[in-house]
C-alpha cells in the first residue's frame, strides 16, 4: 500500500476547518494593518538559500531537499520563507513602491528533518515581513502583531523571548571574543560544539549538554557588546511593546538558525508543545535584500508555525456547514435536479445534490444528517415537491418557484 511520504501528512476536511479560521485570522490581523499577501513558488534557485540563508545554518548544511532541474541547475524545495519574499522584493522592483511594503504569505515549506510531534518534512508557515523601513516601532508592531494572532488562535502558555544581535560589525568583534573564550574552555564543550566552533560559535548556546551549559553561563554576551545606536533601538523596541502590554523576556543566549538576522530577535515559544516549543520566530535582517544583490533595505519579519499553533491552540467550535437545500431525486430526472442545484447556487444558496444514487428515503435521511433547510424532490420533468425539514411542511412547486420560495425562507 502506498503511504504518504514519512513527516508529510494529508490535511483532512475535519482538520481543515481550523486552518481556514487561521487564515481568516491572519488575513484580518495583518490585513487591517496593510499587509496584503504573497506567493512565491514552491522552490527556488539553491544559491537563493545558501546566500540568504547563510551557508554555515542547520538548514543549509543538513536540511534541504536540493536536487538537479535535468538541465544542470540546483533547486531547492523553499525551507523557509524570507529569501524569497526578499527575491521577490528585489526582482520587481518593490524599492520603488512606498516603503515599507509589507507582505505576508501562509504557505507550505520542507525540510529534511527528523520527523516527531510538531515537527514535520513538509509544514505550514504563516508569516509577515515589512521590507524597507528601518525604524523600532517597525520590529515592535510586527511583534504585537504575531501576539496577536497567537492570542485569537487560542495557543496556550505563550512566552515572548527577545534578544538583539547587534550589527554585523559588533557581531564579528563578538565572534572572536567568544571563540577565544570557548577555546580556552574546549575541553568542557561538547564534540559537536568544539567542532563548530570556527564555524558558528554562537551555535554553543543552542546546546544541551551540561559542560556546554556550564561554559556559556560565563560567556560573554552580545548584549553588552552592542554600539550605541543598536542598543538605543533595541531599547526602543522594548519600550514600545511594553506600553502595548506585551511582556518579553530578554534572552542574552537567544539564537536562531538563521544568519541573516541584525538588531531585533524574538521567538514565540509555548509551554503547552513539550519539546518542539517553538511557535514562532522572527527579527530584523538590514543586511539580506543587499547580500542576495538587491540595495540596501533595511526589513523586520516573522514566521509561525502553522501546525505549532493548531498544536497549542485551544480547540474552538467550528461553525457547522450550512446547507440551503439539498435537491432530491423522486423519479429518472437527473437534469432538472442538476438544474435547480446550480441556479440555487448561482443564486448564492448552499445546495447539495443526491450523487449516490440513494433511495428516496435514504435522501431524505441524507438531507437531515448533513443539516439542510430544504429538500426539493424532484418528480418529473416538471414536478417539485419542496419540503421544509424543520416544520416537515411540503408543498407542489413549478421548478422557477423553487429557489424563490427558498429564498424568501417563508414558511411554505
Ligand atoms: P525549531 O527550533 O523547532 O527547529 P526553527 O528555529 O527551525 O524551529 P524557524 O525556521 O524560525 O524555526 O521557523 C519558524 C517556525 O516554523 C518555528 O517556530 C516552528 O513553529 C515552525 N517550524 C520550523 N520547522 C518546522 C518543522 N520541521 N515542522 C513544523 N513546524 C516547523
Ligand atoms: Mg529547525
Amino acid at each position: 500500500m502506498i503511504q504518504a511520504p514519512k513527516g508529510t501528512f494529508d490535511v483532512l476536511p475535519a482538520d481543515s476547518a481550523r486552518r481556514d479560521q487561521l487564515e481568516l485570522q491572519a488575513r484580518r490581523i495583518l490585513g487591517a494593518a496593510g499587509y496584503r499577501r504573497i506567493e512565491t513558488p514552491a522552490f527556488e534557485a539553491t544559491e537563493l538559500f545558501a546566500r540568504g540563508v547563510g551557508e554555515a545554518t542547520d538548514i543549509v548544511q543538513k536540511e534541504m531537499y536540493t536536487f538537479d532541474d535535468g538541465g544542470g541547475r540546483s533547486l531547492t524545495l523553499r525551507p523557509e520563507g524570507t529569501a524569497p519574499v526578499c527575491r521577490a522584493y528585489i526582482e520587481h522592483g518593490m524599492h520603488k513602491l512606498p516603503q515599507p511594503v509589507k507582505l505576508w504569505y501562509l504557505s507550505s515549506f520542507f525540510r529534511a528533518e527528523a520527523p516527531q510531534r510538531g515537527r514535520y518534512r513538509q509544514f505550514w508557515q504563516v508569516g509577515a515581513e515589512a521590507i524597507g523601513a528601518a525604524g523600532p516601532e517597525v520590529d515592535a508592531e510586527l511583534i504585537v502583531l504575531l501576539a496577536e494572532l497567537l492570542e485569537a488562535m487560542g495557543v496556550r502558555e505563550v512566552r515572548l523571548r527577545l534578544a538583539s544581535l547587534g550589527s554585523p560589525e559588533t557581531r564579528s568583534e563578538y565572534r572572536t571574543e567568544l571563540t577565544a573564550y570557548l577555546r580556552a574552555n574546549e575541553d568542557k564543550l561538547s564534540r559537536e560544539v568544539r567542532r563548530r566552533i570556527e564555524l558558528n560559535p554562537m551555535r554553543a548556546f543552542d546546546a544541551s549538554d551540561p559542560g556546554t551549559q556550564e561554559v556559556i553561563r560565563g560567556a560573554p554576551t552580545l548584549l553588552e557588546r552592542l554600539d550605541d545606536e543598536d542598543a538605543e533601538h533595541f531599547a526602543e523596541v522594548q519600550a514600545l511593546l511594553s506600553d502595548a502590554g506585551l511582556r518579553a523576556e530578554l534572552d542574552p543566549t537567544l539564537v536562531r538558525g538563521l544568519d541573516y538576522y541584525t538588531r531585533t530577535l524574538f521567538e514565540f515559544s509555548s509551554d503547552a508543545l513539550g519539546a518542539q516549543s517553538g511557535v514562532a520566530g522572527g527579527g530584523r535582517y538590514d543586511r539580506l535584500i543587499e547580500q542576495l544583490d538587491g540595495p540596501r533595505t533595511p526589513a523586520c519579519g516573522w514566521a509561525a508555525g502553522v501546525e505549532r499553533i493548531l498544536l497549542a491552540g485551544s480547540a474552538q467550535p467550528t461553525a457547522a456547514q450550512i446547507v440551503d437545500v439539498f435537491v432530491a431525486r423522486g423519479g429518472g430526472e437527473g437534469g432538472l435536479a442538476f438544474r435547480i442545484a446550480r441556479e440555487a447556487r448561482a443564486a448564492g444558496l448552499a445546495a447539495q445534490l443526491e450523487l449516490a444514487g440513494r433511495s428516496l428515503k435514504g435522501q431524505l435521511k441524507q438531507a437531515d444528517r448533513i443539516g439542510a433547510r430544504y429538500v426539493a424532490i424532484v418528480g418529473g420533468p416538471d414536478a417539485v415537491s419542496l419540503k421544509e425539514m424543520e416544520s416537515g411542511e411540503q408543498r407542489e412547486l413549478s421548478p422557477d418557484e423553487v429557489i424563490p420560495a427558498i429564498l424568501r425562507g417563508t414558511r411554505l
